[in-house]
Parts: structure tokens; sequence; C-alpha cells
């Protein structure tokens, strides 16, 4: 035998060599016979861990220390460096070919390539990963979608390379052609809800921001929008919109937005539940947590020996302290603490359950992406409940008075134009009653300040009490000044109703034992108008009130009606 064929003789067996090596180890095949729209590939699959990252799918192939099929439907490794190898073949024996599509449900692993085995042993190679532009085959999706076609009589073997800095999670499944549709308009239906009221969510408190003091609307839209950013993130959305050119800044965002996430938390929790004026201790350590999001960001750009410990206390650690504190917080009867904690709860125990699931102490079901989403949608419900009943409180007590319950200015001269309005139209009259505390400050020289609100309290009450048909309108307008607002009410009811209310007051703190000054008594001045068109309603404020004056300098304790008007 001459030289050559002798080289050729060693080529054959090398070629034959490889061809067995493939053979013998051929994965356990999973038949796609039937029409079905998704086939499940649990016990089919078998994995091998590559710790050097270096085998080519050759290597692989031949390696004797596969695992046998794997019956988990989710194989999950936690955070590993080590590349991971997954193989298992399709038989097709119908007679015609079958449309298939590998998704590969987790869309922030780095690197994922599939490998087709073709006749002579070569591999077909298709790339995707949130680190790597995609190849340009893979079928646009959220997931990683490999197709498949698999002939008639064909058995494809399939090998599949994953390495990620992500959690090491494996979520396959196969599906049809009408699995695929079905993946799509289910995907895109609940997701295309969520971030639409996410959307709404967002400008709403956007734009009633700026009429409520204190930002919390604003750090709540913030955090929302990270919440968004972070659903969108781990749905896959983000790199699907992602230009390749910036597939290697991915990792990197990822990040951003989870420290944005528990910044932002942390600030709107301070915020909503008044931790620094109520809770100081609080709020220093929901400061922490707030701050500890840069150092996490910062760490995990470098690979260092505290980022277990970091992402402990950031991801697990925080959200169980800030939910014992918002639930203590709720008991203790911050306001709208319930609703606010029931929205915490949701979102933190998901942000916990998807730290211990991506680190592979918890089985990562083929439902695992959902509590995301769902958290996303049940925390948006309950903090918008929580802040826009804060925002209802807040707006009604803008128009009241603290010291005596009675509407506060601000309310009065929203009211006057509309109820004057009101009148015209109905061409009935409008009365306004002006009353002011005689010598006040001589009662609160003799008795002290305390004394004198306790005495406004009970001049509140009175007027109160005084005024019960609807629509009449009881103010604190100043200091020891009270304006009543009567819509359909003549001169002389106003008249009779100011007196009433001096004479019961005059009667109410009368004593056998009254100190000089103890004596309670208020000057009263009325106005009536049938409002006509030119007029304007503080016409009414004025003549009310010069009336008041006038019963002032004719002795107080009185009442005195305008000469102007009705
Ligand atoms: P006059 O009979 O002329 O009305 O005399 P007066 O002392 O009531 O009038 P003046 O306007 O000089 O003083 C009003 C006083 O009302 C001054 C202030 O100390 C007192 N006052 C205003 N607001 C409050 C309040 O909220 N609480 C208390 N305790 N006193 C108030
Ligand atoms: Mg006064
Ligand atoms: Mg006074």
């Amino acid at each position: 035998m001459g030289r050559s064929s002798r080289k050729w003789v060693l080529v054959q067996l090398a070629l034959l060599s490889v061809f067995f090596g493939i053979a013998q180890a051929a994965p356990p095949a999973a038949s796609v016979v039937e029409e079905k729209s998704s086939y499940d590939l649990a016990g089919h699959v078998e994995m091998l861990s590559d710790p050097t990252g270096l085998l080519t799918v050759r290597d692989a192939a031949g390696r004797k220390d596969w695992s046998g099929p794997i019956r988990e439907p989710v194989p999950n490794l936690g955070f590993t460096r080590a590349a991971v190898w997954l193989r298992f073949s399709l038989a097709n024996g119908a007679a015609a070919p079958r449309n298939l599509y590998l998704s590969f449900e987790y869309p922030v692993a780095d690197s994922v390539t599939l490998y087709r085995a073709e006749p002579q042993g070569v591999f077909r190679e298709l790339h995707a990963g949130d680190s790597v532009p995609a190849s340009p085959d893979l079928v646009p999706d959220r997931h990683f979608l490999f197709p498949l076609t698999v002939g008639p009589g064909e058995t494809a073997a399939v090998y599949l390379r994953v390495q990620s800095t992500a959690g090491m999670t494996i979520p396959l499944r196969l599906l049809s052609d009408r699995g695929l549709v079905r993946k799509a308009i289910r995907d895109y239906t609940l997701y295309g809800i969520l971030f639409g009221f996410l959307v709404l969510v967002l400008i709403y408190f956007v734009a009633v921001n700026s009429c409520l003091a204190g930002g919390t609307c604003l750090w709540f839209a913030l955090y929302s929008l990270f919440y968004g950013l972070h659903t969108l993130v781990r749905g896959g959305f983000m790199r699907l919109v992602m230009p390749d050119a910036l597939a290697g800044v991915n990792n990197l965002l990822n990040l951003l937005i989870i420290g944005g996430l528990f910044f932002t938390g942390a600030k709107f929790f301070r915020l909503f539940l008044g931790l620094k004026n109520h809770a100081r201790p609080f709020d220093l350590i929901m400061v922490l947590f707030q701050y500890l999001s840069i150092p996490f960001v910062l760490a995990a750009l470098f690979p260092n020996p505290v980022m277990p410990a970091l992402s402990l206390l950031l991801l697990v650690v925080n959200p169980l302290v800030s939910i014992s504190l918002a639930f203590y917080l709720w008991r203790r009867g911050v306001a709208n603490a319930g609703y606010f904690a029931c929205g915490w709860i949701v979102a933190h125990l998901v942000s916990v359950y998807d730290f211990f699931r991506i680190n592979g102490a918890l089985p990562y079901t083929p439902f695992g992406e959902w509590p995301i989403p769902f958290s996303l949608l049940v925390a948006l419900l309950f903090f918008s409940a929580a802040l826009m009943r804060r925002n209802a409180t807040e707006l009604l007590m803008a128009r009241i008075d603290p010291l005596t319950d009675l509407a506060n200015r601000r309310k009065f001269d929203e009211s006057l134009e509309g109820e004057w309005n009101r009148c015209l139209r109905q061409r009935t009259p409008l009365s306004l009653i002006m009353a002011d505390v005689d010598h006040f400050k001589a009662y609160n020289d003799a008795f002290g300040h305390k004394a004198g609100d306790q005495r406004l309290r009970r001049i509140a009450d009175a007027i109160r009490r005084h005024t019960r048909r609807a629509g009449d309108l009881a103010v604190r307008y100043g200091g020891e000044e009270f304006v009543l607002l009567l819509p359909n009410l003549d001169a002389a009811s106003a008249f009779s109703l100011a007196e009433a209310i001096r004479v019961s007051l005059e009667q109410s703190e009368q004593r056998e034992d009254q100190r000089p000054g103890e004596r309670l008594t208020v000057s009263f001045g009325v106005a009536t108008a049938v409002p006509t068109e030119g007029e304007k309603p503080e016409q009414l404020v004025t003549d009310a009130d010069r009336a008041m004056y006038e019963a002032k300098r004719a002795g107080r304790n009185r009442t005195v009606a305008s000469a102007c008007g009705a």
C-alpha cells in the first residue's frame, strides 16, 4: 500500500470515528409526528457542563459524560460561569415536513447558540442572546426563537450552548407554526394591556404632581417607569427594540435599571409614608437601602467578592425589612398605608422570589416569568389607589380650616363666584353674613391663646348648628372672622339668622362668676343681593364687611344690615 492510500485509509477511519462518535451518543429523540402547537421536551434533553467554555460543538458531541435525559421542565443551575450544553433530537415519522421553533424563554441569557447536525458531520449554527447580535434567520420575538424544520422521516440532532452572567436558567419550548401565533397573540395582548396601563399611570401622576406638594407623585411615576423597564427587560422586549450595536452594553443597562428601581422605590416609600417626619430611625434605614443601589451597580461592573452580599442585602433584606415596615406603619394608622403596603408586598415578594429562582434555590417553573408582569400590574393598581386617596384627602384638606373644621378662605373664594352665577340664573337672592369676635385680642391676652382657640372652635360649632340648609357654606374667613354664604336667602331671613347666632353665642358663655373681659360677643354684618349682569360678587363681601364695621362702631354685639343691595 502506497503512502497516499495509507493516508486515505487513515482519513476514512478518522471520519468514521467522528461519525460513530456522534451516532453512538445520539441525543434522546422527541417525536414530532402529531400536529400539536407545543411539544414538551422534558425527558428528551441531555446536559453537559463545560467549565472551560472552550468546547466546540464537535468536542461536545464526542464527549461521553452527558447527563441522562433531564426530567425537570426547566433546568436551573443558578449563577455559573460555565458554558452549558444541551442536546436532543426530533424525529419526524410523517410524510410531510414539520416547521418547528425552539423557544428559549429566558431573555436575559447572554448568549445562546443552536447547532443543528447536518449530513457529513457538518453543523449549522444560529446565534442569539442579549449580549450578542442575533443571526438574521432567527424569528423576531421577545424570546429567542430558532427555526427548526424537520423533513419527512428525518431525525434532527440539535445542540444548544448557553453561557450567561445572568442565572443559568434554561426554559425550553418547542412550538409549531400555530403555537407560535398563539404565543404571539397571548404575549402581545397581555403585555399590551400592561404597558398601556403603565403609560396611563405615568401620564396621570406626572400631570397631577405639579398640583400636589412633596413630589410623591413624581417619584411614584419614576418608580413605575423603572418597574416597567425592568419588566420590559425581563420580558425580552428591551432586546427586541435595541439595535445590535448596543448588544454589548445590555447587561450594564439591566443593572442600571435594577439600581434605579430600588433607588426610586425606596424614595417613594419614604415620601409616601412620611418617614422623615413620623419615623426618623426608619427613614435612616430606608435612606441606607436607597443609596445602597449605587454601590450595587458599581460593584456589579467589576467582579468582586462583596457582590453576593450586596445583592442579598439590596434584593432580599431590603424588601423583607421594608415590607415589615410598611405593615407596621399600616398598623400604627398612617393614612392610606394599607393600600400602599399591599402594593409593596406584591412588588417586593416577587422580587425576592425572582432572586431565589434565578439563583437556582427555587424551581423555575414554566410559568416562572409571569409573576413579574403580574406584580407590576397589581402594584400599580394598589399604589395608584393609595396615591389617589392621598391626593383626594389633600385636595379636601386644602379647603378645610384645621382649627374649626369649617371651610377656609380658599374654599370660600372658589364657591362665591359659583353661587353668585347660580343665583343670577335663577334670579334668587344671595346673602352673606360676616361675623367678627369682639375684643378678641383682649380675651387672648387675658386668658391665653389656647383658650382663644377653644373659643373659636365653640363659635364655629354654633355657626355650624345654624347652617343646615343644603348649599349654605360656613367659613372661617380669617383669624377671628367668620363668613356665611347663603344662596336663596332673602335679606330679612339672613338678618334673623345672624341675630339667632349672635344671641345663642351671647347666651352660651354666660355665667354668674364671669371675670371681666370673659364675656363672648360677636358683631355681625349682613348683605344681600339679587345678582345682575355686570355686578361683581366681591361687592357683596365689601357690603357685609362694611355693615359689620358699622356694628362695631355702634357698640359691638349687634347685627347691622347693609344699606346697599336688596
Ligand atoms: P374688635 O372688637 O375690634 O374686633 O377687636 P379685636 O381685638 O377682636 O380685633 P383685632 O383685629 O385687633 O384682633 C383680633 C385678634 O384675634 C388678634 C389675634 O390675637 C386674635 N386671633 C386671630 N386668629 C387667632 C387664632 O387663630 N387663635 C387665637 N387664639 N387668636 C386669634
Ligand atoms: Mg378682626
Ligand atoms: Mg375682632
